[in-house]
């Protein structure tokens, strides 16, 4: 695809599954006036989904800090990958849990029941600043005992304004290790949150012309291959511009997701 016809690509798309960490903001700082180019692309009648894999921040937290950055947003309007980790899980079973907020809150909406002692029918682990050895040693008991550990995303890191952090990814690893049981990861690109962008937008079921901006070609990168829709590298995340990338398509590579916007040709689709 040549540059002209990327962009021609990319601004027909109806639905825009935007990533949140590295794209809109680093730890909450926003990477430019994000508000505006989100309420330009509502005016060009365009329908967004933010799709995070930080599991941590509650609903109410990653509304609260879309507000702080300029821009509305409902329930509605995000999936993370604690809600896709839940979604792996029924009402009633009995999960140990070495995660934050915002994954315990999925699992208590799903009617799971989060215990620190066996029986267990399942492990979850997702991104957290809090955990020691005793944590990581009664997850793994609990992922060795049920023979089921879910990750809610496996991403090795996380980036923040002053460089990158471990990700859930290395937590989910020391408890795959001690337990010797293979995770099953429910975040960008895998299962759980396909299917849950395949219901929220009618992609699957229906012809839904989509595009994917995310910095991770990993899971960004990835997700939207299984999608089978464009993906858009921005380079104000993990991944820097210097870095190559050929492990997965890109059909536009840009500085930030600010700049893709101002850079949409204004075309005779009626946008
Ligand atoms: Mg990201």
């Amino acid at each position: 695809m040549n540059k002209d016809s990327a962009w021609t690509a990319v601004a027909a798309a109806e639905w825009w599954i935007i990533d949140l960490d590295g794209v809109v903001w680093l730890s909450g700082t926003a990477i430019g006036d994000v508000g505006t180019a989100v309420e330009t692309l509502r005016q060009q009648d365009r329908r967004l989904l933010f799709v995070t894999n930080n599991s941590a921040p509650t609903t109410a937290v990653l509304l609260q800090r879309l507000a702080d950055v300029g821009i509305k947003a409902t329930p509605e309007d995000l999936v993370t990958s604690a809600e896709a980790a839940a979604s792996l899980l029924t009402a009633g079973e009995r999960v140990n849990v070495l995660a934050e907020d915002g994954v315990a809150e999925a699992l208590s909406a799903r009617g799971v029941v989060m215990v620190e002692e066996p029986p267990y029918d399942a492990a979850v682990v997702g991104w957290t600043h809090h955990f020691d050895f005793d944590s990581v040693s009664r997850a793994a008991d609990a992922a060795r005992s049920s023979g089921r550990l879910i990750g809610t995303n496996e991403d090795p890191t996380h980036p923040t304004p002053t460089g990158l952090t471990a990700g859930s990814g290395a937590i989910l690893a020391a408890v795959a290790t001690a337990s010797g049981v293979a995770p099953t990861v429910a975040g960008k690109p895998h299962d759980a949150t396909v299917e849950l962008i395949e219901a929220r937008t009618g992609h699957g079921s229906r012809s839904v012309s989509m595009v994917l901006v995310g910095d991770q070609p990993g899971t960004d990168g990835k997700l939207a291959e299984r999608l089978s829709v464009p993906f858009v590298l921005v380079d104000s995340g993990v991944t820097s511009p210097d870095t190559a990338v050929d492990h997965v398509p890109v059909c536009l590579r840009v500085p930030t997701f600010v700049a893709l916007v101002a850079g949409l040709p204004s075309g005779d689709d009626g946008r």
